[in-house]
């Protein structure tokens, strides 16, 4: 009787020993893949403080110009080195063309030869949204408002310091609000 006790006690610690490594294994595949996620979330933001703006597509295409409804809601893109505020030197903010959220701001732009406006970063993470773009055979990241969705550009990693990052933004998709002084115009 009391050599099964012994072997029922040793078979016990058998399975302590294995459901305890078990959950050590599972822990670490779980660290592992936060970290993983973490690594690729660079191009993730939050959006839990915008009241998302949401519209009918009639409704854009009363307010937006065509190009802009072209470019923004149905994700065009205006031809290179045409946009007005390609060569914009003037110190402000670059705002949502279609809601006037803040977008950019001119501390972050800088000349790029692409042929679009360039930022290497936006004014804060969780003001732009950002998603996975497979079209027309590339893959990129599609940059949108997080606050009315509408399309913006793309974001590369071949960006200068510090962020390495090149926000390409069409013109049509901004609004510039110039800074109250504005007294370093380097036009
Ligand atoms: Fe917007």
């Amino acid at each position: 009787m009391c050599s099964i006790s012994k072997k029922s006690f040793n078979n016990m610690k058998k399975i302590s020993f294995l459901f305890l490594f078990s959950v050590v294994l599972f822990a670490c595949s779980g660290t592992s893949q936060k970290s993983s996620f973490q690594t690729q979330s660079a191009f993730t933001t939050s959006t839990d403080t915008i009241v998302p703006i949401k519209k009918s597509d009639d409704e854009w295409k009363s307010e937006l110009s065509a190009e802009t409804y072209w470019v923004m809601r149905e994700r065009g893109t205006e031809r290179p080195f045409t946009g007005k505020w390609l060569a914009n030197k003037k110190d402000g903010q670059y705002v949502c063309a279609a809601c006037g959220y803040p977008l950019f701001s001119s501390e972050a732009k800088y000349e790029t030869e692409c042929g679009w406006p360039s930022f290497y970063e936006s004014l804060d993470k969780s003001h732009v949204k950002e998603i996975v773009d497979n079209s027309h055979g590339m893959h990129r990241i599609e940059i949108r408002c997080a606050r009315c969705g509408g399309h913006l550009g793309h974001v590369f990693n071949d960006g200068p310091k510090p962020t390495g990052m090149r926000y390409c933004i069409n013109s049509v998709s901004l609004d510039f609000v110039p800074a109250k002084k504005d007294s370093t115009d380097k036009k």
